[in-house]
């Protein structure tokens, strides 16, 4: 192409030429394009390059025979247990490390006296002010010593002998009578106690006042194995209450031993149902193992029997044998208000049969017999879709607390409860199907693909949140997802940075952790599904690395390789924007400049220097004489007809004819063409600024001037040179008469009114920010939305009854 006829003649600037004065275009203006290099581990053979387990990955084993009784009359679990440890690694081991969580609420936990925080003079909730002083006295009850573990005898599996173990708050280290060699095993008893909590977000117990009962939902209630990886070595860092669980899978057997009229529900399955069911709740059961709906098996009024009679009484008691295979926890729910259904069904069409199964007290109906186990069912399908089939027989939803929830192998512990009356908002209910989608769907992050919860929280919550995102949509298509689309993201983003904490931070050390571990990584997910990777690659992808890691252990580096390795995308510059960093994106529309390119035609030329010549005349003197003088005479100077002559420099003359004839002869057919549709064709330069940080795709949207329109997608590689500023040329034969950035809100961009060019003033801003005040302002279509927003756009630490 013949460069000069483009540049000929600009016919026509918009903006200024401000945007060239701001930054030069700079040397390391693209350091945001490098690959992440060192920052990631290097490869070796027990972690690929690829993102995959390497030859020599392993990881340690430990099964689990465990004995308990669930004492109501004084809230204690007495509980004993024989481990056998298997060593898979290449490592000897003279000392092994078990958990003991429930010494988080010991007096003087470092997790308790470690809370920081002043008191908020704009008011504060209770738990917020119990948050603030510990853990513990979160809990109303008696003696302040009482919590915690008491370790009654730690043996040797065969001798009996006594076992040395030192207690470092909630970890305790083993010393092995001999190392364990690698490939070798040891079994040990451990007997302990202690009292149950108040249910503080992840586990405990809820008294009802008005009939006297409680619902237990016990968790981290026996002492567990830490793992031990190629990584960390033991990972024994403290439980300091947000940093959540890293485990090992196993072999489980429990004999759980609770009042005769209680009903359980635990990780697993029940291998005693005709000692501990009545005919006809066996009978129901058989039902529901054929049922396509649920089926009901302790009804609510047998529940509400029970809690009147408390026939169960202190004595008579029962004991429910589980069994469950290759799981990485265990917890069980009892209470004699649980009402109970279930159903076994056919979730992937493959002929394999899967339970699906709710546990609530009445407090929960009517909205938790309508939703709950079907909700279950829709999970193990969706997430199944997207990760791997769920390879449990089981899968159970307990309402535990009226808001909340928390995910267990097999089962989970969830919020959402109707008012007294039994009526319930749109955002209770909601409320109630998201945690049961997320708690459920925790199954598969992390209790199978196993990542380590202490240090990354995002690895199990993020990806979570981005598939209960999914399956919400799923479930209703107008489903008010809380989490997930772009723009739910921003306020976080906005936020001041010494605020704001890259995803990469360990999980103890996570400011805001809701937004941060949570939402910022689910939307990123999405992000890359929607609009850098597209669908079908990172479907593959993702699918990939769950494949990959199911009952493994991955780290976040296999999930950033495996997503690169396995649909071809260079993503190292979003890992590096959204997973190691803290900036926001903000893309600025700076201008846009208009070009046309001269034909050369003497014909289109000379008519349109003469018509620039004319705009050019017509200054406010010459509109004055011509007030004033003859028309005539102001009508030929317009013309630039000189009234003694009659030259007219803008006529085409026989030789500008002749010399764009031979012009046009030095052309080839090609060159001929590209000159003819080159003058009907709408040259803009975009001047783009990366103002926020995180380089991402360029998504503009061009209105026509006849009233139509498209949108035109750049990859975020168009930043590669220069990460700061770019130019880019659209050609359009139609004229633009509006530039729309990112006109669907897919990139999370923070500041919305630099994206038009020219500028469109946004007047509904002022509207949004006062309903956010406004507590009396009507209902939105987003009721969730409308709940978040109303507490600010960095709620405070997930702690208590909002974590899930
Ligand atoms: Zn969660």
């Amino acid at each position: 192409m013949k460069k000069r006829l483009l540049l000929a003649c600009a016919v026509f600037l918009t903006g200024t030429a401000a945007w060239a004065q701001q930054a030069p275009a700079t040397q390391n203006a693209n350091t945001r394009f490098e690959q992440l290099g060192p920052v990631l581990p290097t490869p070796n053979t027990f972690r690929t390059a690829s993102g995959a387990p390497g030859k020599d990955y392993f990881q340690n084993r430990a099964d689990y025979d465990i004995k308990v009784e669930l004492d109501d009359a004084q809230q204690k679990i007495i509980g004993s247990e024989t481990v056998t440890y298997y060593n898979n690694s290449t490592d000897v081991l003279p000392y092994i490390w078990l958990q003991l969580d429930q010494n988080l609420f010991a007096k003087g936990s470092t997790g308790s006296v470690t809370r920081t925080g002043g008191v908020n003079e704009n008011g504060m909730s209770f738990s917020q002010l119990q948050n603030l002083t510990s853990v513990r006295e979160r809990s109303q009850q008696q003696a302040s010593d009482k919590y915690g573990y008491t370790i009654t005898a730690v043996t040797d599996g065969k001798t009996r002998q006594p076992l040395k173990y030192t207690i470092n708050q909630t970890m305790m280290r083993i010393e092995l009578p001999t190392p364990l060699r690698p490939g070798g095993n040891y079994s040990f008893n451990v007997d302990w106690n202690y009292f149950v909590t108040e249910y503080y977000g992840r586990s405990g117990m809820e008294f009802f006042a008005k009939d006297g009962n409680y619902n237990y939902f016990i968790a981290h209630w026996f002492p567990r194995l830490c793992a031990y990886n190629d990584v960390t070595g033991w990972q024994n860092k403290q439980f300091l209450g947000q940093g959540e669980f890293t485990l090992i899978f196993g072999n489980y057997k429990a004999a759980i031993t609770v009042p005769a009229d209680f009903v359980v529900g635990a990780t697993g399955e029940c291998q005693n149902y005709k000692q501990v069911l009545n005919a006809t709740q066996q009978k129901r059961l058989a039902q529901a193992a054929n049922s396509k709906t649920p089926v009901v098996i302790v009804t609510q009024d047998e529940a509400v029997a029970a809690e009147k009679t408390k026939a169960g009484g202190t004595t008579a008691k029962k004991t429910w044998v589980y069994k469950a295979d290759n799981v990485r926890d265990f917890a069980f729910a009892a209470s004699r208000k649980f009402i109970w259904d279930a159903m076994q069904t056919d979730v992937y069409g493959d002929g394999r049969k899967i339970w699906s199964m709710s546990f609530y007290p009445k407090e929960g109906n009517p909205l938790w017999g309508q939703y709950s186990t079907r909700v279950v069912e829709h999970t193990l399908k969706s997430y199944g879709n997207r990760t791997i089939k769920y390879p449990y027989p089981v899968a159970i939803s307990c309402h535990a607390t009226p808001g909340g929830g928390m995910e267990y192998p097999m089962i989970s512990f969830n919020g959402g409860r109707p008012d007294a009356d039994g009526t319930y908002s749109e955002q209770v209910k909601y409320g109630m199907i998201g945690v049961i989608i997320h708690e459920v769907g925790h199954n598969f992050f992390p209790m199978i693909v196993n990542s380590d919860e202490r240090q990354w929280t995002w690895m199990d919550e993020g990806l979570n949140t981005f598939c209960q995102y999914l399956a919400e949509k799923e479930w209703d298509y107008n489903y008010p997802a809380r989490r997930g689309e772009p723009r739910d993201i921003v306020d976080y983003m906005k936020s001041d940075k010494s605020v704001l904490s890259p995803i990469m931070t360990s999980s103890d050390n996570v400011i805001s952790l809701g937004p941060n571990a949570y939402a910022k990584p689910a939307t990123a997910l999405n992000i890359l599904r929607e609009t850098v990777m597209g669908r079908e690659l990172f479907d593959y992808a993702f699918k990939e690395y769950a494949r990959r890691w199911a009952f493994k252990s991955p780290e976040p580096a296999d999930f950033f390789r495996t997503m690169e390795d396995a649909s071809g995308v260079d993503l190292d510059w979003f890992w590096k924007g959204w997973f190691y960093g803290v900036e926001p994106v903000d893309q600025d529309l700076v201008e846009v400049d208009w070009y046309q390119a001269d034909n050369l035609d003497p014909v289109v030329a000379k008519a349109a220097a003469r018509e620039a010549a004319q705009k050019r005349l017509n200054t406010i003197s010459r509109q004055r004489d011509a007030a004033t003088k003859d028309q005539t005479v102001v009508a030929q100077d317009s013309t630039m007809n000189d009234f003694y002559n009659n030259y007219d420099p803008y006529a085409v003359t026989e030789a500008d004819k002749k010399r764009y004839q031979d012009y046009l002869a030095t052309l080839t057919d090609d060159e001929r063409k590209t000159l003819e549709t080159s003058s009907k064709t709408n040259y803009y330069t975009l001047s783009l600024k990366n103002k926020g940080g995180v380089p991402m795709p360029v998504i503009i949207r061009m209105q026509f001037e006849d009233g139509t329109d498209s949108v035109a997608r750049f990859p975020a590689e168009i930043w590669r040179f220069n990460d700061v500023q770019v130019k880019k040329v659209i050609a359009t034969s139609k004229k633009v008469t509006q530039w729309t950035l990112d006109p669907y809100q897919e990139i999370a961009d923070i500041d919305t009114e630099n994206n038009s060019f020219p500028r469109v003033s946004q007047p509904t801003r002022f509207q949004l920010f006062k309903q956010r005040g406004n507590p009396y302002a009507p209902q939105g279509p987003n009721p969730m939305q409308q709940q978040r927003q109303a507490t600010g756009a960095t709620p405070p630490a997930r702690q208590g009854s909002g974590r899930n």
